[in-house]
């Protein structure tokens, strides 16, 4: 179906999904686009240079004393010059904001070089299913690509494997060249595999690329093959690459149970072959997916599963006495990795005291340790960010203004007299209406009870920009979409969006985050580097990286507005502080914002932990 222009029909969920699937891998899980979007010019229509509020563009309202709206007395200086030539967007564009042309300056981010360097250099090379921004799911592609372009500028030695996926635009990786054909096995087949070398952000990056069906499809999860076992045959692949290219790390980093295998692959084969140098890290970012898997999937890879089906070993230990039982490559993994990670000191504690694997972290509790994410803030940079209308920083914050004023134009939520844009470029900000925005996968874990509370709730302004992989949720979210986004101050974005993202945490004046357990959470720290304050849930990463602003216990460290319980009432106690906080007490409000924005949740500060992690399993 066309999104009709002269409408804002695209505001309705099931036109901006139909819209968003022709623009192949900027959907879903899709693999991200971000940063080389090809889109269609706007229609001259449809934007506009300067526009006054509420009334029908013309060349009249170019004048500041037109605006009906605007009050003398109560308008805000716009410094920035960037704001002048804003073209402001609107709900009747043909093409959305966000997928407007942005500059493509930065597809390939150097990696600073100003660092401090380690003394002691060590090659990583990083097993991973996704990373950012070429196949970003959630959280760990931006991990991903953030610790390896920290370990990069501290002087290490850093290479990503990822799969070959048939949705990453090639255009995203430069210099991309083959660089290796050879075979890797697959149940009782040795597999014609290409590895092509290429340039992301920085960062070298291998690609792995069988000529099956492995990997093929329009986005990175979800294709039509068996996962366990692609990602059981990328896990070989790239120990393959290794033997046959001669390449032998310090440290093989695998992520999450689609690589969990490797180490099982690596101690039982790969090192009894010519391998002896790498040592393994795990990290676990997420204990909500075990891969599962069957003894006959781990068989095709080469392995005899039946030896690794022991308590000791990669049992599922919930499927003990069942038949057929079944493995975990995530138990597999943490009994045959080195070191073992997870993304935060709060997530590592609720992880040995609750679910299956906590006996399994607990026998290999000396191996295993906690340290906070950080965040790309070179990425996410308000003060450079390509995707902004304007650019903002901690200590001129008018640009923000002018981003959430854009946000408000381009979805056609009510402006409600806030932020009004005049003739001269300035800004009417003494209406004061927060923006509640919410970034999401659409996944229990996250709270969907809680977020759909707020959207039915919260009276003020709310987005919520997510996506839905159960068709289920997707469609109750359709449902509230259908309901809302016509109306004046709620819109339901049932996309991925990088471009939007950003915008969205550059507009906002709160960042909702009610998670029902968060091993990390990065929404929290990229909010907080936009100028957004966090509501968020108190647990796992949350609980390390946000502090009450009530808590008078802890005043120094107050950052944002905590609950714990599950239910409404809890959530309803949050907002209510928030709003008025920002309603009464302004200049609390701002000294709240620019410090947030100072807070430094950097990879800089945690790079060092896990550098330390690598040099205590390194061989020398
Ligand atoms: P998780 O890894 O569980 O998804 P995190 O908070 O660790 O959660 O990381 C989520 C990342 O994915 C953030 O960078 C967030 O901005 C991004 N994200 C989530 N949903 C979307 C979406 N619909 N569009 C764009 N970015 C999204």
């Amino acid at each position: 179906m066309e999104c009709a222009t002269g409408s804002n029909l695209w505001l309705s969920s099931f036109c901006i999904s139909s819209s968003s699937s022709r623009r192949a891998p900027l959907n879903g899980n899709a693999c991200s686009a971000s940063f080389c979007p090809k889109t269609h010019k706007l229609s001259p229509s449809s934007s506009l240079r300067v526009e006054a509020v509420g009334s029908t563009p013309t060349a009249a309202n170019l004048s500041p004393d037109s605006n009906p709206v605007a009050r003398p007395g109560s308008k805000v200086s716009v410094a920035n010059p960037v704001s002048k030539s804003i073209e402001w967007p609107s709900p009747v564009d043909a093409t959305p904001f966000w997928k407007r042309e942005f500059p493509s300056s930065d597809v390939n981010f150097e990696v600073p070089s100003n660092t401090e360097k380690d003394p002691d250099s060590l090659h990583i090379i990083h097993v991973t299913a996704e990373m950012a921004p070429i196949a970003k799911v959630g959280g760990l592609g931006d991990v991903v690509t953030g610790l390896a372009r920290a370990c990069l500028s501290r002087g290490h030695t850093v290479d990503i494997m990822l799969p070959f996926y048939e949705c990453i635009q090639k255009e995203q990786i430069s210099e991309l060249t083959l660089i290796t054909s050879y075979g890797s096995f697959h149940d009782g087949n040795w597999v014609p595999t290409n590895a092509y070398r290429g340039t992301v952000s920085g960062i070298p990056v291998i690609f792995i690329e069988p000529s099956n069906h492995f990997f093929k499809g329009q986005s990175v999860y979800g294709g039509s093959y068996d996962e366990t076992e692609a990602y059981l045959f990328f896990s070989r692949a790239c120990l393959e690459w290794m033997q046959v290219t001669l390449v032998q790390p310090d440290i093989i980093h695998v992520h999450e149970w689609q690589t969990g295998g490797l180490p099982l692959l690596y101690w039982d084969m790969y090192h009894n072959l010519s391998l002896k140098k790498p040592r393994i890290t795990l990290t676990i970012h997420n204990m909500e997916h075990y891969g599962e898997c069957r003894q006959e999937q781990l068989d095709k890879c080469g392995l005899d599963g039946s030896i690794y089906a022991t308590e000791e070993k990669a049992v599922d230990d919930r499927t003990v006495g069942h038949n057929p039982e079944r493995l975990s490559l995530l138990k597999g993994g943490i009994v045959y990795s080195n070191s073992i990670l997870t993304v935060s000191p709060t997530y590592l504690k609720e992880t040995l005291c609750s679910g299956w694997l906590a006996s399994t972290l607990l026998r290999h509790r000396d191996k295993y340790v906690g340290i906070l994410n950080g965040i790309d803030t070179d990425m996410w940079n308000p003060a450079t960010d390509i995707f902004l209308p304007a650019k903002f920083n901690a200590k001129d914050l008018e640009g923000k203004k002018l981003c959430k004023y854009y946000v408000q134009k381009g979805l056609g939520l009510d402006l409600k007299g806030d932020s009004i844009i005049k003739g001269d470029n300035t800004i009417d900000a003494s209406v004061k209406v927060p923006l509640v925005v919410c970034i999401t996968r659409l996944v229990a874990q996250k709270g969907l009870h809680l977020i759909t509370h707020a959207i039915k709730r919260v009276e003020e302004l709310m987005i919520v920009l997510g996506k839905a992989p159960d068709r289920r949720v997707e469609s109750e979210f359709k449902y509230l979409a259908d309901l809302h986004n016509q109306g004046p101050s709620v819109r339901i974005l049932l996309i991925y969006s990088e471009e939007l993202s950003h915008m969205l945490y550059a507009a906002a004046d709160m960042v909702l985050v009610p998670s029902m357990y968060e091993p990390c959470g990065l929404a929290q720290m990229i909010g907080m580097r936009y100028g957004a304050v966090p509501i968020v849930r108190k647990t796992g990463g949350l609980a390390d990286t946000v502090f009450d602003m009530d808590n008078q216990s802890n005043r120094e460290m107050a950052n944002g507005f905590v609950f714990e319980g599950i239910d409404e009432g809890s959530l309803n106690w949050a907002l209510d502080r928030a709003f008025s906080y920002y309603r009464e007490n302004p200049s609390v409000w701002a000294g709240t914002v620019r410090k947030v924005m100072e807070i430094d949740n950097s990879w800089n500060n945690t790079a060092g932990k896990y550098i330390d992690v690598y040099n205590s399993v390194r061989v020398r």
